[in-house]
Order: C-alpha cells, then sequence, then structure tokens
C-alpha cells in the first residue's frame, strides 16, 4: 500500500462513538471543544524533533473517531507529559489528558510499544526500569562505589497486579 493510500481515510474506519467514549473520562471532556489552531503542535517539544508526532493531528483523529488508526499508532507514546499543549491550548482542551486517556484505551486492546513492555518486565523483574547490566555493577565495585540500592519487585508486583497492569504487558495487539 502507498503512503498516499495508508493516508487516506475511509468512512467505514470512523466510528462517531469514539469522541463520546473519550469524553466520559476524566481529562478527555473537552475534546470537542478543539478548533484545529496548531498551538499544540507548535508548542510541543517533541514535535519540534519529530517527523510524525503532531497532537494536533491525535485530537483530530479522535475527535473523527479513526479509534483504530489512533490507539495503534506508536506516535501515541511519544508524548512526554509535559503539558505544555494544555497550558497553552486557547479552548481549554486537556490536550496531555486526551493523550493519556488514549493511551490507556490503547494499552487495554494491547498497542504498547515493545519498549515500555520490556520496561515493564524489568520493572516486574527487578523494580526497577531498566535492568543494571551485571559489567556496570562490577565496575563500581572496583572504583569502590557502594552498591546501588535494591528494588522492591515482590511489592511491586503485588500492587502492579491488583491494578491489572500485569495483563496490559502480556496483552498482543487487538
Ligand atoms: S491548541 Fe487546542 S484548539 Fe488548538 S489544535 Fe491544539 S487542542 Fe486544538
Ligand atoms: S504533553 Fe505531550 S503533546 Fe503536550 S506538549 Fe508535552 S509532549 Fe507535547
Amino acid at each position: 500500500m502507498s503512503e498516499t493510500e495508508q493516508k487516506r481515510i475511509k468512512a467505514s474506519e470512523m466510528d462517531p462513538k469514539f469522541k463520546y467514549e473519550i469524553a466520559k473520562m476524566h481529562g478527555g471532556e473537552k475534546l470537542m471543544r478543539c478548533f484545529q489552531c496548531g498551538t499544540c503542535t507548535s508548542d510541543c517539544p517533541i514535535a519540534r524533533f519529530s517527523e510524525t508526532y503532531r497532537p494536533r493531528q491525535i485530537i483530530r483523529m479522535a475527535q473523527l473517531g479513526l479509534k483504530e488508526r489512533v490507539l495503534s499508532s506508536d506516535t501515541l507514546w511519544l508524548c512526554a507529559a509535559c503539558f505544555t499543549c494544555t497550558d497553552r491550548c486557547p479552548q481549554d482542551v486537556e490536550v496531555a489528558s486526551v493523550i493519556r486517556v488514549l493511551r490507556n484505551l490503547a494499552a487495554e486492546k494491547g498497542y504498547i510499544p515493545q519498549v515500555f513492555k520490556e520496561q515493564g518486565s524489568s520493572i516486574l523483574e527487578t523494580g526497577y526500569a531498566y535492568k543494571i547490566p551485571e559489567l556496570r555493577i562490577k565496575k563500581r565495585e572496583s572504583l569502590g562505589l557502594p552498591p546501588l540500592p535494591r528494588g522492591n519487585p515482590e511489592s511491586i508486583r503485588k500492587t502492579l497486579r491488583e491494578v491489572g497492569f500485569i495483563k496490559f504487558i502480556e496483552k498482543k495487539g487487538e
């Protein structure tokens, strides 16, 4: 499929109920106020360095009900949650919160990028988002540095199991 064909929107892709689904969630209430001025994109520090990440576009896709397209998009996960967009939106759209709502919906469908799944697995295993390589631990010892504090994965696992996090890590995209 060509890039143009991939971008072309088909009416069958649009779910008219999607915007109401988002608006029912905390932070998503003002989605429909967006009038596409582009302030969020022009002020977003991530959009400045990415050719594909455009919060304005994400908001529009959500308004149009392009559910699968927006939820399965990896760019959704580039947001740094700095809230600049929310602070600057002239329509009071909580852009960062809408993106959080979309991520939560994406996670429920199993659309979590592999890199975050791996971080999640590492937290479950060690209590840390990144596994500290053995080599680095040895290097610290050789330099006389104190050992790194140990994580408490048992306690973290218990909490994450309760909130249903583990099933998100294991789930594959629908
Ligand atoms: S700044 Fe607000 S109104 Fe403007 S495009 Fe972004 S969300 Fe829409
Ligand atoms: S919260 Fe996300 S979308 Fe908004 S400005 Fe920051 S990085 Fe960009």
